[in-house]
């Protein structure tokens, strides 16, 4: 029998499967969630499998305690809709934060690009989408009711609408102009310099900081 070394990190064996693949069934498994994630293929996907095979103790280990962890501490904000560990999450909770002005934006991935930019400093509403007969999303789905109060609990003085230049996301960013017409509020959307159907999250920060600079 192999005596076992004090660290079960280990060379790899064999190189990395770049064809079909003839993996037991629970690697297979494995490699197909993997293959799941948003920019993996199967390629990739066993790249990493094996590099969590080959790392266990350094990387195997930490990553799947941190995704268990993730898994039971990390929730949406009842009042925005971002993720965090706490609810209300630490944006809401911020007073430094201007509570005055509010982005509303697609997704949380959205958040996350407007927060590396450093270029807003009031609150967020993630909608989760955008109106979208198609995917069943409608006002409601998106909590457009839970944003006018919002706006008014808040006494909310300029709404920036962040979402997408497609037709689904100025669709979206129409309705909520229509939706708080007549609520006291500027309504400003972000500068021009956004890509087309861009996502935020693409955008290098000084392109989404003059956006922002450059609402109107
Ligand atoms: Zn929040």
């Amino acid at each position: 029998m192999i005596k076992p070394s004090s660290s079960s990190d280990v060379q790899p064996a064999t190189r990395v499967d770049e064809g079909g693949g003839s993996q037991g069934q629970g690697l297979n498994v494995l490699i197909s969630l993997f293959a799941q994630l948003p920019g993996m293929g199967m390629r990739s996907a066993r790249r990493a499998v094996l590099h969590l095979l080959t790392h266990r103790d350094s990387v195997m280990v930490p990553l799947s305690a941190a995704l268990a962890k993730a898994h039971d501490d990390i929730k949406i904000c009842g009042q925005c809709g971002n993720w965090d560990v706490q609810d209300p999450c630490s944006i809401c909770r911020d007073s430094t934060r201007e509570q005055d002005t509010l982005c509303v934006v697609e997704g949380v991935s959205d958040v996350w690009a407007i927060e590396r930019s450093g270029a807003y400093r009031g609150r967020y509403f993630v909608l989760g989408g955008t109106l979208s007969a198609l995917q069943g999303k409608d006002p409601e789905a998106l909590g457009m009711a839970r944003l006018v109060d919002r706006v008014a609990e808040d006494n909310v003085r300029e709404v920036i609408l962040a979402t997408s230049a497609t037709l689904e996301g100025q669709t979206t960013a129409h309705y909520i102009e229509d939706l708080l017409a007549d609520k006291n509020v500027v309504i400003s959307r972000l500068g021009q310099g956004l890509p087309f159907g861009g996502e935020l999250d693409y955008l290098d920060d000084t392109t989404l900081a003059s956006a922002f600079c450059a609402r109107r």
